[in-house]
């Protein structure tokens, strides 16, 4: 770390070497639980972003033709780091995120075991050989070989920065594609510190790397750069729309996670229990901020009350508090928003719903005694109309509006009105109802009694504005590589 007026400035990690910004200008990293200070680092600017490019182009060639063994041995060696250094990671993500640290520890679990995942996956990747008819009189066959695409750009948001950073750096390196991780301009500090341990493991220099900055002055530059092939973008779908424009420019390989608006339907023989918890995690995790959180309830009119009134029971005893202190509270089950923009715009929906009829039945308001940080109830609302902006926005915060159905036809008509098709899920013990959910949902997931999670294993997307291509699971690496064919004539001999 270099020393500046106030505070330390964490440096980026270009070419394998820790560094500054080529204008010295750094930002600060403030606690949205408490408005402190808990970093600096680098604003970059387009000549850094070509700074990165140019080593991640340098690097190409070499870690294509490393083995997949070697490229698996350094991950593995790497993920060993991550391990002994875990506390560090979770207190630097706490701080800058504001989630609580069992949270954090979650979320660093989830990064250390889905770059297992892909280290484990590393010597699986294969082409084919296809039998083709007889050509020009001769014997003949095709090799479908798989290349990686070249240098690729990882964006990440600020809700969840590790383990959207790791779905996207473990495919990469796998597939040997060198990546440039731009992390959102809120959350770069967990971030630098895993891309330099995974650095210290002995990545070649350029295979990984870190920049620090904004959307506009970083993120465009790092995606029109010509030696830029790949761009893998997690984030609203504004920035999507964005993104996709600016590579689609020179037919850049593009994949898009953005954002949702999650429906889960609740039906008559429910594991009404489950079903509580489902949606409590569901909606309050990370304070509302996931893109795949529970944003829209169905819940048939058989259960209604007796489910609303569980739910209101299990809330209602939320821990609201700063998980920066938690020796002394350590009960905290969910810390503040992350931004006070976020807050508002939380408020603002809210608000237009309650104009229009409906009933705040838990919450709605900032906290007592947390005015440091940018807090709000964990909030339930009902009676709410399908033109409120809680429905046809995406809501990211902690307010969970509960609709009453009477048939699943109309749970899943109401699903449906929506622009986003990210996850979904139902609880019922009815296969046919599930099996109807799954076939009917426009969604990239349907999860059936299972609380809304995104499995290493299995491919996550959405459909709609909820984005373009895949991340998670082995389907992931197929965004890294591109497939040539060969074909083999004349060998009759
Ligand atoms: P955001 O779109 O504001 O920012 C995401 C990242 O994009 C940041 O690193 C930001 O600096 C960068 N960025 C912004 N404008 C850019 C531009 N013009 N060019 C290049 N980069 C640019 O999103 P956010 O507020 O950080 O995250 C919240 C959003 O992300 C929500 O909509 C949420 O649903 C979505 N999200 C989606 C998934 C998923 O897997 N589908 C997961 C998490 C979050």
């Amino acid at each position: 770390m270099t020393q500046t007026a106030s505070v330390e400035t964490t440096p980026m990690i270009i070419g394998g070497q820790p560094t500054l910004s080529s204008t010295g200008r750094t930002y600060e990293v403030r606690n949205p639980a408490n408005g402190q200070v808990v970093g600096a680092v680098p604003q970059a600017t387009v000549e850094d972003a070509n700074r990165a490019v140019e080593a991640a182009q340098a690097a190409f060639r070499g870690w294509a033709e490393t083995s997949p063994d070697d490229r698996a041995e350094l991950l593995f060696k790497g993920i060993a780091l991550l391990k002994a250094n875990e506390k560090e990671i979770v207190r630097l993500l706490s701080q800058e995120q504001g989630k609580p640290v069992f949270e954090a520890k979650g979320e660093v679990h989830h990064l250390i075991h889905g770059l297992t995942f892909y280290a484990g996956l590393s010597s699986k990747i294969r082409g084919a050989e296809v039998p083709l008819p007889p050509a020009m009189g001769k014997y003949s066959y095709g090799v479908l070989f798989r290349r990686p695409v070249g240098v690729a750009v990882g964006i990440t948001p600020w809700n969840f920065p590790l383990t959207l950073m790791g779905t996207k750096v473990g495919p990469a390196l796998i597939a040997g594609c060198p990546i440039i991780i731009k992390p959102a301009q809120t959350t770069p500090l967990a971030t630098l510190r895993v891309v330099e341990l995974l650095n210290e493991a002995g990545l070649p220099p350029g295979v990984l790397q870190c920049v620090t900055g904004s959307g506009s002055e970083l993120g465009e530059p790092l995606i029109t750069h010509p030696a830029v092939r790949r761009v893998a973008l997690t984030g609203s779908s504004n920035t999507g729309r964005r993104v996709m424009e600016l590579a689609g420019r020179d037919f850049k390989r593009v994949t898009l996670e953005l954002g949702g608006s999650d429906p889960m339907i609740v039906c008559p023989d429910a594991n009404l229990k489950a079903a509580i918890n489902g949606a409590m995690v569901g909606r309050f995790w990370n304070a509302g901020q996931q893109c795949l959180a529970v944003k829209r309830l169905y819940v048939f009119e058989e259960v209604y009350e007796e489910f609303l009134s569980g739910l209101i029971d299990k809330v209602s005893r939320y821990e609201l508090g700063d998980p920066s202190t938690p020796a002394e509270k350590p009960k905290v089950r969910m810390g503040p928003m992350h931004a006070e923009f976020q807050r508002r715009e939380i408020e603002e929906q809210l608000a237009d719903a309650v104009a229009k009829g409906a009933k705040v039945v838990l919450g709605g308001k900032r906290p007592e005694g947390l005015d440091q940080g940018f807090y709000f109830q964990p909030t339930i609302v009902t009676d709410v109309p399908e033109d409120s902006r809680l429905v046809t926005e995406e809501v990211f915060g902690p307010v969970l509006p509960v609709f009453r159905v009477k048939t699943l036809d109309e749970a899943i008509q109401k699903a449906n009105n929506s622009p986003w098709g990210l996850g979904s899920s139902i609880w019922t013990n009815n296969m046919i109802w599930a099996n109807k959910a799954v076939r009917e949902i426009e969604a990239g997931v349907t999860w059936i009694n299972m609380i809304h999670y995104g499995y290493d294993e299995l491919p996550f997307g959405g459909v709609k504005a909820s984005g373009l291509g895949r991340e998670h699971g082995p389907e992931a690496v197929d965004y890294y590589l591109e497939d040539k064919g060969a074909v083999f004539g004349g060998l009759e001999g």
